[in-house]
């Protein structure tokens, strides 16, 4: 650094460590750095080697204002190639990273790093453990919340529903006696939402399970932090931000970063996505012979897991529906890892059905051949459908994928849901509602508008846009 210079500002970024969660916390990383911040990027070790493995080691040598670093994540080493045990990994990222992570922030304010001092940090909501280290730093500190609005209002509401004497459930009957599908009208906000809509990890008979706890915590420590920005923009969740402003003023919704993303300059390493799997890009080429909405797309995110027996009624539902589909299968999404389908299926699939096994899925959904996209909702994958304008059938996993379903099929009504217990006559009609019916037309042009309204919103005059300039400056250049 040139002692003359006056140092750049200087952010440090702190996913959880999931795709899911890198994703969207490397694009706003991104973003950040086009304003002329120096970046430091911290994954865990044992994500910093899976990049590696997936998209080199040149990558993670980044820039010289865009670094990345590690913190161990606190678990027995391991070097799978799969996504780790989610309650064992969040339970240890709140008690084992907080001191790994200031050491970090110490050692890059020593007067040997080299780099400018740190001047803010940008963490993940699912890492609330930074509002300490920042106060302790010192330094400004701010929590990204990487998943839906609305899913966060809910995860607010989890102490509510334990005043309310509605969770922990007795026992597990509530689970086939209609309890589930409950209206709840008393969360300002929120319409038309059923407890079965909150997020999944209610379905409690213990509220000291981990996850239940983890999330809770999570968002409601958010409250505690000095700003919340939300990847989402003002008009897709407009009641629900309203609810969260009502509470907490200081949020920023500046989505979809996909979308806010072309904004950056033109560059060799921005332009490189930060996948943990090796995307198979032949599947690009394979869409471009296939006809104007004519492809199913399947892909369940980085996380779900699925039976066997599931596994199967996907299959043929597919394979039954007679449509081409483009079917993403994670080596670890099966249980078990045993992937086995039987050879009547590919001899009924041949020419219309590709399995493969990670993608470049805003490519994929960004291309005219796909007709509408099974997924699992994760927040990332609902806003890179909305964003490409397809139209989505839902079977959501667990989280607030729940309530990112009941938006998409209510409120948004870009989207149909697919029963828990999934069966493969309900996803041959589902696929076939989608592709050839009324259901799929009307969804279809839904989907459309909130694209459009997506496109606006991260225009230049555009609410997100404004938002990220607002971000910048009240919040990130703060004594700058
Ligand atoms: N993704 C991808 N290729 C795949 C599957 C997923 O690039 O084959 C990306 C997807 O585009 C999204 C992220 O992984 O950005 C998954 O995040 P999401 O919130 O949808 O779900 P999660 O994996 O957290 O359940």
């Amino acid at each position: 650094m040139d002692s003359e210079e006056t140092p750049k500002p200087h952010a440090v970024f702190l996913p959880y460590p999931s795709q899911g969660h890198v994703t969207p916390m490397m694009r706003l990383a991104k973003l950040v750095h086009s304003r002329g911040f120096h970046i430091t990027f911290v994954n865990t070790e044992f994500n910093h080697r899976r990049l590696i493995r997936s998209k080199g080691l040149e990558y993670v040598k980044g820039l010289p204002d865009f670094r990345f670093e590690t913190i161990p994540d606190g678990l027995p080493p391991s070097d799978r190639d799969a996504t780790q045990d989610i309650p064992a990994l969040c339970d240890s990222t709140r008690k084992n990273c907080l001191a790994p992570f200031k050491e970090l922030v110490l050692k890059l304010n020593s007067s040997e790093s080299g780099v400018p001092l740190v001047t803010c940090i940008i963490s993940d909501g699912f890492m609330s453990f930074t509002i300490k280290a920042g106060e302790e730093l010192g330094i400004p500190e701010v929590q990204f919340w990487t998943a839906s609005a609305c899913g966060f209002l809910g995860y607010l509401y989890f102490t509510e529903l334990i005043k309310r004497g509605i969770i922990p459930f007795k026992d597990e009957s509530f689970k086939y006696d209609g309890t589930l599908e409950t209206p709840i009208s008393w969360i300002p906000g929120m319409k038309n939402i059923r407890l079965m809509d909150l997020p999944s990890f209610i379905r409690t008979t213990d509220i000291t399970e981990i996850m239940f706890d983890y999330t809770g915590s999570q968002a409601r420590n958010c409250l505690n932090s000095s700003a919340i920005i939300f990847n989402t923009f003002d008009e897709l969740e407009h009641d629900v931000l309203e609810e969260i402003t009502s509470k907490f003023p200081h949020i920023y919704n500046i989505g979809p970063l996909s979308l806010l993303e072309r904004h950056l300059p033109e560059s060799q390493f921005l332009s490189i996505s930060s996948s943990l799997w090796k995307e198979d890009s032949k599947c690009l080429q394979w869409l471009d012979k296939r006809e104007p909405n004519s492809v199913v797309y399947v892909n369940y995110g980085s996380m779900t897991t699925i039976t066997e027996q599931q596994f199967n009624e996907f299959a043929w539902g597919l394979a039954n529906s007679k449509h081409t589909f483009l079917w993403i299968v994670r080596p670890d999404v099966v249980m078990g890892d045993s992937i086995i389908l039987p050879e009547e299926f590919f001899e009924e699939t041949k020419d219309r059905g590709l399995l493969t096994t990670w993608c470049p899925q805003d490519k994929v959904l960004a291309h005219p051949s796909i007709g509408v996209y099974l997924t699992h909702c994760g927040w990332n994958s609902m806003l890179e459908s909305v964003c490409a304008g397809v139209p989505i059938i839902c079977w959501p996993f667990f989280a607030e994928q729940q309530t990112n379903c009941r938006y998409a099929c209510t409120t948004w009504e870009i989207g149909v849901e697919v029963n828990e217990d999934v069966k493969r006559d309900e996803i041959e009609a589902l696929v076939k509602e989608m592709m050839e019916g009324e259901k799929g037309k009307a969804a279809r042009q839904k989907a459309s508008e909130w694209k459009k309204k997506a496109v606006e919103a991260t225009d230049i005059e555009g609410s997100s846009y404004k938002n990220f300039e607002r971000l910048i400056k009240e919040a990130l250049l703060i004594g700058e």
